[in-house]
Protein backbone atom coordinates (compact mmCIF):
# COMPACT_ATOMS: atom_id res chain seq x y z
CA UNK A 1 0.00 0.00 0.00
CA UNK A 2 1.33 3.39 -0.90
CA UNK A 3 0.14 6.15 1.49
CA UNK A 4 1.24 9.84 0.40
CA UNK A 5 4.11 11.51 2.33
CA UNK A 6 2.22 14.10 4.35
CA UNK A 7 -1.62 14.13 3.48
CA UNK A 8 -2.75 17.09 4.69
CA UNK A 9 -7.25 16.98 5.73
CA UNK A 10 -10.19 19.37 5.60
CA UNK A 11 -9.52 20.98 9.25
CA UNK A 12 -5.96 21.24 8.15
CA UNK A 13 -4.64 18.20 10.71
CA UNK A 14 -1.50 16.27 9.10
CA UNK A 15 -1.85 12.51 8.22
CA UNK A 16 0.76 11.17 11.05
CA UNK A 17 4.02 9.47 9.07
CA UNK A 18 3.15 6.09 8.58
CA UNK A 19 6.27 4.95 10.94
CA UNK A 20 9.49 5.06 8.58
CA UNK A 21 12.03 2.43 9.25
CA UNK A 22 13.95 4.24 12.38
CA UNK A 23 10.48 5.57 13.93
CA UNK A 24 10.02 4.93 17.54
CA UNK A 25 6.64 4.17 17.03
CA UNK A 26 4.91 1.47 14.64
CA UNK A 27 1.25 2.16 13.20
CA UNK A 28 -2.09 -0.34 14.44
CA UNK A 29 -5.76 0.19 13.94
CA UNK A 30 -8.35 0.36 11.21
CA UNK A 31 -11.90 2.56 10.86
CA UNK A 32 -14.75 0.05 11.00
CA UNK A 33 -13.17 -3.28 11.29
CA UNK A 34 -11.75 -2.69 7.49
CA UNK A 35 -7.94 -3.99 7.60
CA UNK A 36 -5.69 -1.38 6.05
CA UNK A 37 -7.48 1.62 6.54
CA UNK A 38 -5.57 2.76 10.13
CA UNK A 39 -3.90 5.83 8.21
CA UNK A 40 -7.54 7.27 7.29
CA UNK A 41 -7.59 7.23 10.90
CA UNK A 42 -4.50 9.25 12.05
CA UNK A 43 -4.81 12.50 11.19
CA UNK A 44 -3.69 14.47 14.26
CA UNK A 45 -3.72 18.31 15.18
CA UNK A 46 -0.20 20.15 15.12
CA UNK A 47 0.04 19.85 18.45
CA UNK A 48 -0.82 15.84 18.85
CA UNK A 49 2.43 15.68 16.30
CA UNK A 50 4.74 17.34 18.81
CA UNK A 51 3.60 15.55 21.52
CA UNK A 52 4.32 12.89 19.50
CA UNK A 53 7.76 13.49 17.60
CA UNK A 54 8.91 14.62 21.36
CA UNK A 55 8.01 11.51 22.93
CA UNK A 56 9.09 9.53 20.45
CA UNK A 57 12.74 11.09 20.67
CA UNK A 58 12.45 10.69 24.46
CA UNK A 59 11.69 7.08 24.38
CA UNK A 60 14.40 6.34 21.54
CA UNK A 61 17.11 7.52 24.21
CA UNK A 62 15.41 4.99 26.78
CA UNK A 63 14.25 2.22 25.02
CA UNK A 64 14.66 -0.07 21.68
CA UNK A 65 11.32 -1.07 21.34
CA UNK A 66 8.53 1.24 18.93
CA UNK A 67 5.35 1.93 20.83
CA UNK A 68 2.42 1.44 18.82
CA UNK A 69 0.04 4.42 17.90
CA UNK A 70 -3.71 3.74 16.83
CA UNK A 71 -6.38 5.78 16.30
CA UNK A 72 -6.09 9.75 16.33
CA UNK A 73 -8.89 11.39 14.36
CA UNK A 74 -10.52 10.78 10.85
CA UNK A 75 -9.47 13.74 8.40
CA UNK A 76 -13.07 15.42 8.40
CA UNK A 77 -13.15 15.20 12.36
CA UNK A 78 -16.53 13.45 11.73
CA UNK A 79 -17.19 10.35 14.25
CA UNK A 80 -15.92 6.77 13.65
CA UNK A 81 -15.34 4.32 16.22
CA UNK A 82 -15.27 6.37 19.20
CA UNK A 83 -17.03 8.95 21.14
CA UNK A 84 -14.52 11.25 21.25
CA UNK A 85 -11.48 11.05 18.55
CA UNK A 86 -13.06 14.23 16.70
CA UNK A 87 -10.82 16.58 16.89
CA UNK A 88 -6.77 15.75 16.74
CA UNK A 89 -6.13 15.79 20.20
CA UNK A 90 -7.21 12.36 21.16
CA UNK A 91 -4.69 9.29 20.26
CA UNK A 92 -4.90 5.90 21.57
CA UNK A 93 -1.68 3.96 22.06
CA UNK A 94 -0.72 0.52 23.23
CA UNK A 95 0.88 -1.04 26.02
CA UNK A 96 4.20 -1.39 25.83
CA UNK A 97 4.94 -5.21 25.20
CA UNK A 98 8.07 -7.56 26.38
CA UNK A 99 8.89 -8.65 23.52
CA UNK A 100 9.45 -6.15 20.45
CA UNK A 101 6.29 -7.92 18.36
CA UNK A 102 5.14 -5.10 16.17
CA UNK A 103 2.43 -4.50 13.65
CA UNK A 104 -1.47 -4.84 13.61
CA UNK A 105 -1.80 -8.57 15.97
CA UNK A 106 0.88 -7.29 18.41
CA UNK A 107 -2.40 -6.15 20.98
CA UNK A 108 -1.32 -6.53 24.61
CA UNK A 109 -3.81 -6.12 27.93
CA UNK A 110 -2.17 -5.41 31.13
CA UNK A 111 -3.95 -8.07 32.32
CA UNK A 112 -1.75 -10.55 30.59
CA UNK A 113 1.45 -10.63 32.88
CA UNK A 114 3.17 -12.78 30.07
CA UNK A 115 3.35 -10.01 27.42
CA UNK A 116 2.84 -6.75 29.10
CA UNK A 117 5.83 -4.80 30.28
CA UNK A 118 4.52 -3.07 33.24
CA UNK A 119 7.69 -0.91 34.29
CA UNK A 120 8.16 -0.22 30.86
CA UNK A 121 4.95 1.18 30.30
CA UNK A 122 5.03 3.39 33.60
CA UNK A 123 8.55 4.99 32.10
CA UNK A 124 6.34 5.58 28.32
CA UNK A 125 3.35 7.13 30.09
CA UNK A 126 5.69 9.38 32.34
CA UNK A 127 7.80 10.46 29.19
CA UNK A 128 3.95 11.67 27.36
CA UNK A 129 3.15 13.37 31.31
CA UNK A 130 6.09 15.28 31.18
CA UNK A 131 4.90 17.03 27.97
CA UNK A 132 3.31 20.63 28.82
CA UNK A 133 0.59 19.64 26.16
CA UNK A 134 -0.74 16.72 27.95
CA UNK A 135 -3.76 16.32 29.26
CA UNK A 136 -5.09 13.44 30.52
CA UNK A 137 -4.61 9.69 30.10
CA UNK A 138 -7.11 6.93 30.42
CA UNK A 139 -5.50 3.12 30.98
CA UNK A 140 -6.95 0.99 33.42
CA UNK A 141 -3.47 -0.39 35.36
CA UNK A 142 -3.86 0.16 38.69
CA UNK A 143 0.22 0.01 38.79
CA UNK A 144 0.72 2.69 36.47
CA UNK A 145 -2.27 4.92 37.92
CA UNK A 146 -0.43 4.90 41.19
CA UNK A 147 3.25 5.51 39.68
CA UNK A 148 2.21 8.49 37.38
CA UNK A 149 -0.42 10.32 39.56
CA UNK A 150 -4.01 11.72 39.15
CA UNK A 151 -3.45 12.18 35.29
CA UNK A 152 -4.26 8.53 35.01
CA UNK A 153 -7.42 7.57 35.22
CA UNK A 154 -9.82 3.96 34.68
CA UNK A 155 -12.25 3.94 31.75
CA UNK A 156 -13.86 1.36 30.67
CA UNK A 157 -12.25 -0.78 28.32
CA UNK A 158 -9.04 0.45 28.63
CA UNK A 159 -7.33 -2.48 29.32
CA UNK A 160 -5.39 -3.05 26.15
CA UNK A 161 -4.50 0.89 25.01
CA UNK A 162 -3.78 3.97 26.62
CA UNK A 163 -6.65 7.20 25.42
CA UNK A 164 -4.11 10.05 25.45
CA UNK A 165 -5.62 13.54 25.52
CA UNK A 166 -3.64 16.59 24.92
CA UNK A 167 -4.68 20.03 24.92
CA UNK A 168 -5.69 21.84 21.43
CA UNK A 169 -4.44 25.64 23.73
CA UNK A 170 -1.80 26.39 26.21
CA UNK A 171 -3.80 29.57 27.07
CA UNK A 172 -7.33 29.49 27.81
CA UNK A 173 -9.62 31.14 25.46
CA UNK A 174 -9.76 34.79 25.78
ZN1 LIG B 1 -9.20 6.63 22.61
Amino acid sequence: MVVPIQPRGEKGWFMLPQAPEQAGYYVYGNVRGVAGTGHLAQYAHANMLSVIFWVEREWQAVDHRKFGIGNISVSDGSKYDHGTHMSGIEMDIRPVRKDKVVGPTAGCSYRDTSIYDQAATIKLVRIFLKHPMTRTILFNDPEVQKACGPRVKSWKKHDDHLHIAIRENLCPPA
